[in-house]
């Protein structure tokens, strides 16, 4: 285990992965998000900007949960993420919908769990004949 300082109130923390936040400050944060859905929920096509004045989140920390496909912004001018593939605007999480499945495609076998969500789905959805039809 690692003591480090926590980055939200410099207190010493054992330190074990992911974001440099200690326990109480995770919680807090926890708290902020569900604060911030409800703001978004509540606002129809809120900006980012508005989102981080009025909820008091910095903009790194909203950009952090849309990574994480935890916020999704509607808005289009505003949500300035591009697909880290092909450079389109995406509204959530790293690449956009036409790269993620191309990636998911090439990528999935190497995850079990895709593995068992897209043979499901292959089955219930694709009809047979695309396999045998050139
Ligand atoms: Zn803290
Ligand atoms: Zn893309």
């Amino acid at each position: 285990m690692e003591v480090r300082a926590c980055s939200g109130c410099r207190r010493l923390f054992n330190y074990l992965a992911g974001e440099v936040l200690c326990p109480e400050c995770k919680k807090k944060q926890e708290t902020k998000f569900q604060e911030v859905r409800n703001y978004i929920d509540e606002h129809e096509n809120v900006t980012m900007k508005q989102v981080s004045e009025d909820c008091e989140v910095t903009m790194s920390q909203i950009e952090n949960w849309i990574r994480e496909e935890r916020l999704h912004v509607e808005d289009e001018e505003n949500a300035y993420f591009y697909c880290e593939n092909c450079g389109k605007t995406v509204h959530s999480g790293r690449y956009c919908s036409m790269c993620k499945r191309q990636l998911l495609n090439e990528l999935g076998d190497a995850l079990g769990m895709n593995k068992v969500q897209k043979r499901k789905k292959r089955k219930k959805d694709t009809p047979r004949m695309r396999f045998i039809r050139r």
